[in-house]
Formats: C-alpha cells, structure tokens, sequence
C-alpha cells in the first residue's frame, strides 16, 4: 500500500470513527423504527398503485380492508408513544447538531409529523382510509355512467369526515387549515386566499385581452392518434429526457399520478386520448417531472420521512415545471417535434413546427383542468379552492356542489359542464383522499415553478440552448442540486429562500406568461 493510500484510508477510518461517536444510540433506534413505518408506507403505495391500474372492480372489497389494515399498523406504529419518547430523549442531542444536518432535519421533521399524527386516533385513521377505497370504487362508477347522485351519499361521508379530522386541531384559525398544513406546511386557508386574489387580479384581464385576438387553430391535434403509438412516443420522451426505466415504469390508469415504492422504484402512469395529443403526451413529462424529484433525493435520506418532496407546492413545481416551462417551450420542439412528425407523418408530417407550437399553447376557456392551458389552469384550481373552502364552511351542501360548480365554470370561465363527468366527477382528488387542502398546491406550484426556472436560467443562461440539442442535463443537476437532494429537510419558505433568495411571489410566473403569451398573442 502507498503512503498515499495509506493516508486516504486513515482519514476515512477516522472520520467512519466520529461518526460513530457522534450517532446517538437513540437516534439509530429512531431511524429503525422509521424505516419500519416507511416499508409499511411503501407497500400501501403498492397496493394503491395495484388499485389504480391492474386490479379487476371486485378486489375492492379486500382491498380497502388490506389498505386500512396496514394504515392502522403505521399510524399506531407512529403514535403509541413510543418515537414521542425517542424525540424527547434526543433533544440535547438535537440542540448540538447544525440545523440543516440529515440528523437535525430528521428530528425536527419527526417531531411536526408526530406532532399531527398523534392528534388523530388510529380508529378515525382506519375508518378514512376504509371510506377512501370505497368513495374511490362509487367515483370510478358514477363518472363511467356521468352521474354525480351515483357517488353523493360517499362524499357527504367524506364531507363529514374531513370536518371531523380538523376538529382534531382545535387551534387551527380556519376549518381547512388542517388539511392545507397537512400537503402545503406553512400556508393556511387566508394567506392562499390572498395570493390568489392578487395573481386573479393579473389574470383575468390577460385572459380577456387574449379572447378578443383571432383563435388559434388546434385541429392538428385533435386527429386520430392510436393509443399504441401515443404510449411508444411518451416512452421515447421519458428515455431522452433522463427518466431510468431500471428505476422505474409507466402505466396507464384513470386519471394520472406518480408513486413511490422505494428511492430506486417510483413509478409513474398516463392517460392517452386517441383524439387528442395533448392528454397523453403533457401527463407523461408532468408525472415525469414529480417522479425525477423522488428519484433524486439523496441515497441516505432512503428509509426515512426525510425522503419525499417538501409540500404538494412544491412537488408540483417540479412537475410543473417539466411540463409547462420545459415541455411547451420553443426549444423543446425545436428538439422533438422531428421525432413526433417521423412517429405520425400522416397526422403531422405537412403541419409547420409554429403551428403545433401555437395549438399546443392555444389559451382557451376550457372545462378540464388537466387539459387547461398554463393561463386559465389557474381559475380551475381557485374554483376547486373556493368550493372547497364552501363545503368544509358549510355553507355549501354535497348535494348542491354540481349546481355550485358549473355556477362557478360558467361565471368564472364562460363555460357550462355538459356532464357530471365533464364537471365535478373530473378530479379524483375529493373522492380518493378528502375534501380540503387538495388543490392549492398546483397554483402554488406554477407559482415556485417559474421562480425556480429563474433561478436556473440565473445560473445556467445556457440551459434552453441545451434543450434545444436535446440536453437535459444542465437543468436536471441544478435542480437535483438545489431541490431534489435535499428531500424533505427544508419548508418550502426555506427552499424557495435558499434557492431564489426570495419569498413565495406571483411575479416570476407573471412575468413568463406575459412574455410568451404577449410574443403568441400580439399583446
Ligand atoms: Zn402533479
């Protein structure tokens, strides 16, 4: 052995040994008995993933008893005293540590979730999760046969239950802050009233200056487009934009999400229209988008809850991000659209680049949130917001929320829903998981999506010439570098404070549409 090799080999021994000395006893106990509640997670996310693409209608009977069986294991894992008392124990040991070390985060982060968690009794857990299965099997029905009564006596439970679960934070200032602090930590029911009043306030008047410009013809994208060769296309676009099929898989399913199974397993699924492009091709970057967050978190934070992204804010950033200020960019299909013409030559192959450009990001006043442009996608969202917040207020009955919704189509985005399906039976989200705290997080997310993008720009200006060639990876590492890595250590007033240097703004996102949509519309 060199002495050289010899000198490497006592710097690590020494510093394995601090380590060592350094990791509390107590705290490898905590991290054991958090990397049992997260295999518990993991499998549910199995069994949800499972629910949501493979299994036949009638597994769903078990399937809601296997899902709340292991959620009750978790959640009295979690709360029967036992991580309190880890916690507490650790506290001198927590004070000595740097704040932003894996060990400090993980102990802080612990505490906020113990914190929530021990609030809610393990029976209440048990019957949401049982009463989520079934609301999920009666959405699936009702918006197969477009017929929200089909569904109504559900969500009335799950209306019910979703008060029920705030009730167990008597301090909270409104009824949805539980629920709002549960996906999007630090913001509450006032201060998302606020910020989207004041980003309504710039947008409606561009969506009214943009509606009196001649329409965007959007009919290249609307021929038929089998299914077999949309999914073959996505896969193409996954494998060039970086996405690891050794680390993960695309499937399809009813209304598109991501999963995570484990560090190096996340997964993501789609839904393909033949009759329309968009549907298939922008949930796949999307889901792509949240997918490369979890597969970028640091190796060590596996097992952990540090693992994850920050809030349903920023995850949606991320996600965001790929898909519009990546996907519906210029350069972007200055790269792929060769490759989309060669794919379907008889749909595309005599229609102008400029052309599918402008249809792609054709503003329109539409009726489907996932198929909105990035401009009105944002009156979507404060719908489902507001009615959210009208039903958990209780000013708003179950019975009368599609009267209520199409009201607010109609007033809101000058279009009446035709169907159920068309109208409140679109999302999963009130029908899967409860009613409060569910949508704000994709405003939120266009929001931080441009001030991250800025911040990359910033750093990088050679990123959307990078694009341009098909080069992903200038972006991918700055945001696994200031993002993805860092899991779930930071809020997201941290994050968007470490990597902008700024607070939570509607400037950025402002300022990118004005500029893009001002060059496409001539305003
Ligand atoms: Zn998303």
């Amino acid at each position: 052995m060199s002495l050289e090799s010899e000198i490497i080999v006592s710097h690590y021994f020494l510093l394995m040994m601090q380590t060592l000395e350094q990791t509390h006893p107590t705290f490898l106990k905590l991290k054991s008995l958090l990397a049992e509640i997260e295999d518990i997670y993991g499998a549910t996310s199995v069994l949800h993933w499972d629910q949501k693409t493979y299994m036949p209608s009638k597994g769903s009977g078990a399937r809601g008893r296997q899902l709340a069986t292991l959620n009750q294991i978790a959640h009295e894992k979690f709360t029967d005293g036992t991580i309190e008392q880890l916690l507490d124990d650790l506290v001198s040991y927590e004070r000595d540590l740097p704040y932003d070390s894996d060990e400090a985060s993980l102990i802080r982060l612990t505490r906020r979730d113990c914190d929530r968690a021990s609030k809610v009794p393990t029976e209440f857990e048990v019957r949401f999760s049982r009463l989520q299965t079934d609301c999920y099997e009666a959405w699936a029905i009702a918006r197969a046969e477009q017929n929200f009564a089909l569904v109504q006596p559900m969500l009335e439970r799950m209306l019910e239950m979703s008060r029920e679960y705030s009730g167990f934070f008597p301090e909270a200032q409104h009824i949805a802050d539980p629920h709002i602090e549960g996906s999007d930590y630090g913001m509450s029911a006032v201060s998302i009233r606020s910020t989207f009043a004041e980003l309504r306030a710039q947008l409606v008047p561009l969506i009214d200056a943009i509606s009196h410009q001649p329409p965007v013809d959007q009919s290249c994208l609307q021929q038929h487009y089998p299914e077999a060769e949309q999914f073959a296309f996505c896969q193409s676009v996954l494998k060039q934009m970086g996405y690891d099929s050794e680390r993960g898989r695309q499937d399809k399913t009813l209304h598109p999400f991501m999963t995570k199974f484990s560090i190096d397993d996340v997964r993501i699924t789609t839904r393909v229209y033949e009759n329309d492009l968009r549907q298939g091709l922008f949930s796949t970057i999307h889901e792509m988008g949240h997918a490369f967050y979890e597969l970028g978190n640091a190796p060590e934070l596996e097992g952990t809850p540090l693992a994850g992204g920050v809030s349903s804010g920023v995850h949606e950033s991320q996600s965001r991000l790929w898909e519009n200020l990546v996907g519906r960019s210029r350069p972007f299909w200055h790269y792929f659209y060769p490759q989309l013409q060669a794919h379907f030559p008889s749909q595309l192959g005599a229609i102008p680049l400029d052309t599918f450009y402008r249809a792609i990001n054709k503003v329109n006043r539409s009726l489907i949130r996932t198929d909105a442009d990035e401009i009105t996608y944002n009156l979507h969202v404060m719908i489902r917001f507001d009615l959210e917040l009208d039903l958990l207020e209780g000013t708003l009955m179950v019975k009368d929320l599609p009267a209520a919704w199409n009201d607010r189509y109609s007033s809101d985005l000058g279009v009446t829903p035709t169907s159920d399906s068309n109208g409140v039976l679109q999302d999963v989200h009130w029908y899967t998981g409860q009613i409060g705290g569910m949508f704000q997080g994709y405003t939120l997310g266009n929001l931080m999506s441009a001030q991250f993008f800025d911040a990359a720009i910033a750093a990088h200006p050679e990123i959307t010439d990078r694009i341009a060639i098909g080069d992903f990876t200038v972006l991918h590492d700055w945001l696994q570098t200031n993002i993805y890595r860092h899991g779930r250590k930071y809020t997201a007033a941290e994050t968007l404070d470490r990597v902008t240097g700024k607070s939570l703004s509607t400037q950025p996102l402002m300022n990118y549409i004005r500029c893009k949509y001002g060059e496409l519309y001539g305003i």
